[in-house]
């Protein structure tokens, strides 16, 4: 069985006989290193490892913010026919919607593996927010492709994408807390 190590000074966790000299992390000495019991599976371990929500996440936490810039652009455009711009805010709401429900998906996952329960106050609450984003996506996606470019739509899209803007901040700071918290459920 693999044994392993915690750095008492920041809590970095890694097996036996993988620090030489510092703690990889933050700097302290190799002796600041005590033995550590996973609270969890070693095969729940693996499997969190991958990170697979944390690299999903990326992609909506980039999007937004980048369509918000677009919808402004597009709104003060709006007396142009831009085909390219319309065309790259249509394909990048397709993409969100499909983000958000991999998002979802994976921190489901994670969260089972990480805590067994989906029924904690954070869990429940990161559940709601993030259903809602993927709603608010889906709405955004509709209207883009049913209506034409308007003053009314891009403000609509522009309100919308704010709130998603302003509910993935919230998932992002909800989500470190969740992450530093101890693993449970072996
Ligand atoms: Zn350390």
């Amino acid at each position: 069985m693999t044994k392993y190590i915690r750095c008492k000074v920041c809590g970095y966790i890694t097996t036996e006989g993988e620090i030489k000299d510092y703690c990889p992390t933050c700097g302290a000495k190799a002796k600041a290193f005590e033995p550590y019991e996973l609270t969890i599976s070693e095969k729940r371990k693996k499997m969190l490892d991958y990170h697979f929500h944390q690299i999903i996440v990326h992609f909506p936490q980039s999007y937004v913010p980048t369509l918000l810039l677009l919808l402004v652009v597009r709104f003060i455009l709006i007396e142009k026919t831009l085909t390219t711009i319309d065309i790259i805010i249509r394909i990048a709401y397709l993409l969100l919607d499909i983000v958000f429900l991999l998002a979802i998906f994976t921190g489901i996952f994670d969260a089972k593996t990480r805590y067994k329960k989906l029924k904690t106050p954070f869990l429940k609450l990161k559940i709601s927010v993030g259903s809602s984003a993927l709603v608010l996506s889906i709405i955004s996606s509709v209207l883009i492709f049913v209506f034409d470019s308007s003053k009314t739509l891009y403000i609509i899209l522009i309100l919308i994408n704010i709130l998603m803007n302003v509910g993935s901040l919230f998932l992002g700071k909800t989500g470190i807390k969740l992450s530093t918290a101890v693993t449970r459920g072996k």
